[in-house]
């Protein structure tokens, strides 16, 4: 029996991605055997879709760096055949093959079910976009950040990150800013529970070491400028988490905004997270996030557009979250 796979491989003109028919006998190893029935488009995967480097480390490779499904056979003590199970990150799609595909063979300690009711198509329309959601706000949470301080501001407001971290932060009280380069999107952000909308152009510009307090707390997924001037304008002990680079990789700051106001920013790295902090995140997301908004924020496409969603989101046209249909 074959299975439908998306298959990157290294060519002299860089790489080349194609659908590709797999048997049992090539997938990779690992104690547990999962049917795929849904995965997801992070930007990451967008990234390994339009051939840019750095994110596959081994060739060929299967894309996809989520996926969920059900167990078709277990040697691992925590999942037996016929259990709903999910990964996000790992090195899915860097260093072992990923969820675009009918199929995947993996190590069950990357497993978990999904918490609190979540449905495989919920879990993956969270995904790492989600999760890393949700692990800044457990970081703001740990650090002491509480609504009642001021306005959180969430970049890269209609993304992925941004539209899940926002409808997680007005559930959890606080009043949200949400920057967005999209003002046509602001219903979208509004309906989420952002209770404020700038132009993302206020921020992504060079600035000053430090502005007027604006912010006790910040999700940024954007990262350069717009993390810089976050800090600038944070208010006095705010906290920023920081967990993207969709401007850049770059951090143009000064130490200002550490030294005169005491200012701490949390970097948030999902792939390798710890099981414990990343079931602390998902118990958050299972709890405070609303399923109506989940929903609002998620198109479903069929495995065949996965490509075409990969362009988009490259393009930074995709709204919230994107569900693919695998299985
Ligand atoms: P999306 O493409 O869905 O969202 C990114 C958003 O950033 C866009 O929708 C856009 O929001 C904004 N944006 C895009 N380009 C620019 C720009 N040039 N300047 C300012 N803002 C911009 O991606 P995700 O939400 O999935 O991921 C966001 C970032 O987080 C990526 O860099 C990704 O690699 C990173 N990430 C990191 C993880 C980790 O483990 N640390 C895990 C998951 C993601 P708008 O249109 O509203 O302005």
């Amino acid at each position: 029996m074959t299975f439908r796979a998306l298959r990157v491989d290294k060519n002299d003109q860089g790489t080349d991605v194609r659908f590709v028919d797999m048997r049992d006998e090539d997938l990779m190893d690992g104690d547990v055997t999962v049917r795929v029935t849904h995965s997801t488009v992070n930007y990451k995967d967008g990234l390994v879709m339009a051939g840019r480097p750095g994110i596959v480390q081994r060739y060929p490779m299967i894309a996809g760096i989520d996926l969920a499904g059900i167990v078709e056979s277990s040697k691992h003590p925590g999942f037996a055949a016929g259990d709903e199970v999910l990964i996000t990150g790992f090195g899915l799609s860097q260093t072992h093959f990923g969820g675009y595909a009918g199929k995947a063979r993996v190590p069950g300690a990357w497993l978990q079910k999904p918490p609190g009711g979540l449905t495989r198509a919920e879990a993956m329309a969270i995904g790492t976009a989600g999760y890393t959601a949700a692990l800044c706000v457990v970081a703001l949470e740990e650090q002491g950040a509480r609504p009642e301080q001021g306005p959180v501001l969430v970049t890269g407001a209609a993304g992925g990150v941004g539209s899940v971290a926002i409808a997680l932060l007005s559930a959890s009280g606080w009043s949200v800013t949400a920057s967005t380069g999209r003002q046509e999107e602001s219903g979208y952000l509004r309906r989420l529970g952002a209770a404020e909308i700038i132009d993302r152009a206020e921020l992504s510009a060079p600035g000053r070491p430090l502005a007027k307090e604006r912010w006790a707390a910040a999700v940024d997924s954007v990262g350069s400028h717009t993390l810089a001037n976050a800090l600038a304008a944070l208010k006095r002990g705010g906290v920023a988490a920081a967990c993207g680079l969709a401007q850049g990789m770059d951090l143009p700051a000064t130490v200002a905004p550490f030294i005169l106001r005491g200012a701490r920013l949390i970097g948030v790295e999902s792939v390798f997270c710890p099981m414990e902090q990343r079931l602390k995140a998902w118990r958050l997301l299972a709890e405070r996030l609303d399923r109506k908004k989940l929903g609002e924020m998620t198109q479903t496409i069929p495995f065949a557009r996965v490509m075409e969603a990969g362009a988009d989101i490259f393009a930074g046209k995709v709204r919230g979250r994107i569900v693919v249909e695998i299985g």
